[in-house]
């Protein structure tokens, strides 16, 4: 907490070390962003009006420093602008003074849930021309067809999926997918690809499955460009 008033930082310290939270106090900016840039902390409450650097310009600095840290201001100034140039700053929340114990806690806590909520920047589903792998209901589907894959066949088709149009070896899938990193000299790869076919196959199919073996190399899903 970086807050220069001691009435406002000892009911902050208090309150928060009563929702079991630990506490560093800074009491200006300067000591405040040197506070920040020491360690690593969970959230920071920074209060807009401080002596010898002030909110706005502590939090732009600490941004720029590339610090990530969940920042919740509080200040006196509620007017929108001030509010906004807060968000702009790079402030994840924004409290007016005076607030209540409770809603400061349950802003951290919100905060926080936000920060560590994970972010879908990977596909849920590969698509892969009319080929599909839903990667959370482990599900594949071609064309009409859809089918649940064992671990080790999802594993194998989610493997090849990934990289479309690359050519895995055999050794390789078995390194991946069943994490044997000799040559065992089964077909298991071989197998396994055969069971993916035929729980996708159609009886009369009018476009084979994009999986394709390279005769002597393995296997590798076919993209329009490797046609
Ligand atoms: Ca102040």
């Amino acid at each position: 907490m970086i807050e220069d008033e001691p009435r406002i930082a000892d009911f902050v310290t208090h309150g928060l070390e009563g929702a079991g939270y630990a506490v560093t106090h800074a009491a200006d900016g300067e000591l405040g962003l040197a506070c920040a840039r020491e360690r690593a902390h969970t959230v920071v409450i920074l209060d807009a009006m401080l002596p010898k650097l002030d909110g706005f310009e502590l939090l732009r600095l600490m941004r720029q420093d590339g610090n990530t840290t969940p920042v919740i201001m509080l200040s006196a100034k509620v007017d929108l602008p001030y509010r906004l140039l807060g968000f702009e700053t790079g402030a994840d929340d924004y409290l007016p003074k005076p607030f209540f114990m409770e809603e400061l806690v349950a802003r951290i806590k919100a905060v926080l849930h936000r920060h560590s909520a994970p972010v879908h920047t990977t596909p849920q589903v590969l698509h892969i021309g009319g080929l599909s792998l839903n990667l959370i209901t482990r599900k594949a589907q071609w064309q009409d067809v859809s089918a649940a894959l064992s671990p080790r066949e999802f594993s194998l088709l989610e493997y090849l999926m990934q990289s479309p149009g690359q050519i895995f070896s055999r050794k390789k899938i078995l390194a991946h997918v069943w994490e044997i990193d000799f040559d065992p000299e089964t077909n298991v790869v071989d197998v396994c690809i055969q069971r993916i076919k035929r729980k996708l196959g159609r009886k009369s199919e009018s476009a084979p499955l994009p999986i394709e073996s390279v005769r002597g190399v393995g296997y590798r899903i076919r993209t329009q460009e490797a046609l």
